[in-house]
């Protein structure tokens, strides 16, 4: 949990400040499809880093029905991936606190981070902003209710679990508490760490019973301007037509499922 919330608070904290124009560092890049990895000297990771970053947006893409849409992140679209080559080298450029351990930045298309061994930043931090940038980009920034940002983010990065019925959920928010939460600045980690949970598992319900078309379709509708609720009826006439249906559905025990 802490990592999610150092995460989010990361994000939060994000500051347009640096540029790997304007800084000392010798870069150079490995270009795919729909990104540009640039690195300082380790090749073989940028390479690896590239290779994870198309397999998550292929992922990332198909769960929001699009795979039609052609023109998305290509060329000087492309989002930039950029690894520093140490914390402190992360740390200085772009003004993170210590703790940090990659920044995203929606505005700027780009995700940054530094040389770590394991997997956190290769199987946590980069699939989760990447599920932040795309879904940022597809629905506008300024319409993503919190829940669903950090839902979709938390779900694909723990590698989309079946969805289990809420009503397994030893604690759990209304929904439409839920829905409203803002815990952007709250302090207390149990209704931090249940935020995501839940949120995770809301979206985890809706992609894998009905499927990424329509969860699709709900996104654009947000997109084009429906509040919550009316976007839920649109894409869900019949499982969500309401925030009660949708409650009961969640907490449901699963029969059957994709
Ligand atoms: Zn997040």
């Amino acid at each position: 949990m802490n990592g999610r919330f150092l995460i989010l608070t990361a994000i939060l904290a994000y500051s347009a400040s640096h540029s790997p124009a304007a800084d000392s560092t010798a870069w150079q890049k490995v270009s795919s499809t729909h990104f540009i990895v640039m690195h300082t000297g380790d090749e073989p990771l940028a390479k690896t880093v590239s290779e994870r970053a198309e397999s998550y947006y292929s992922t990332i893409a198909a769960d929001l029905g699009y795979t039609r849409y052609q023109n998305f992140w290509l060329w000087d679209n492309r989002v930039k991936i950029l690894i520093y080559p140490s914390a402190a080298a992360f740390s200085e450029a772009c003004d993170a606190p210590a703790w940090a351990a990659g920044r995203a930045s929606p505005q700027r298309h780009e995700i940054a981070s530094y040389r770590q061994s394991g997997e956190g930043f290769l199987s946590t931090l980069l699939p989760h902003e990447l599920a932040h940038l795309i879904l940022s980009d597809f629905i506008g920034e300024s319409r993503v209710p919190l829940w669903l940002t950090e839902g979709f983010s938390e779900w694909e990065q723990s590698g989309r679990p079946p969805p289990a019925a809420g009503g397994l959920m030893s604690r759990r928010f209304p929904l439409k508490t839920l829905f409203s939460m803002d815990i952007r600045r709250d302090t207390d980690r149990e209704r931090v760490s249940l935020f995501y949970a839940q949120s995770a598992s809301v979206v985890g319900f809706l992609i894998k019973t009905y499927g990424g078309d329509s969860f699709g379709s709900f996104c654009r509708a947000l997109r084009d301007g429906k509040d919550l609720a009316a976007a839920l009826a649109s894409a869900y006439p019949h499982d969500a037509p309401s925030l009660d249906t949708l409650e009961q559905k969640w907490l449901s025990p699963r029969t059957t499922g994709p």
